[in-house]
């Protein structure tokens, strides 16, 4: 199914530059959190992804956070990165893509989706009309219902 299929598989965020997106076509970068910028439900933002974040901006890309975690765990880590931030978003829902291009004064069509999992970031994105970057997961899983859906996704990926 297209809905299920990324336009663009990376091994990490860190490896996607700002050509990637550009090519894509899209100039906003909608990032997932969890196991995408940081381990699960870390404050702690993965080596190198404060200068990902400038460097992308440097070359007129706009970042978001687009979390479906709570406003405790992602109010604090987008004030770290200096980034704006939606939290709960129900992905893959089109509700939080909605939001967080209002925030950005952006058109689904100028955004790309960064995340680890294909239910939510990839579902979400490629409904909405963004582009879907998806990346492999940085940490473990924790949660038993993400572990769930892993499973079904090794017989999609
Ligand atoms: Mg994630």
């Amino acid at each position: 199914m297209s809905v299920l299929k990324p336009d663009f598989r990376f091994n990490c965020i860190l490896d996607i530059k700002p050509e990637d997106i550009k090519n894509s076509g899209a100039k906003f970068v909608l990032l997932d959190t969890d196991n995408t910028l940081a381990l699960h439900g870390s404050q702690e933002p993965l080596k190198g992804v404060l200068e990902w974040i400038d460097e992308m901006r440097k070359n007129g890309i706009e970042p978001i956070l687009l979390s479906n975690n709570s406003r405790e765990r992602i109010e604090p880590f987008a004030k770290k990165l200096g980034v704006p931030f939606v939290y709960k978003s129900a992905k893959p829902l089109s509700k939080g893509f909605s939001i967080a291009c209002k925030k950005l004064s952006a058109k689904p069509e100028e955004t790309a989706v960064i995340g680890d999992q294909i239910f939510t970031d990839v579902l979400g994105g490629k409904l909405f009309g963004s582009k879907v970057f998806l990346t492999e997961p940085i940490g473990p899983e924790t949660n038993a219902f993400i572990k769930f859906k892993r499973i079904i996704e090794k017989f999609i990926r």
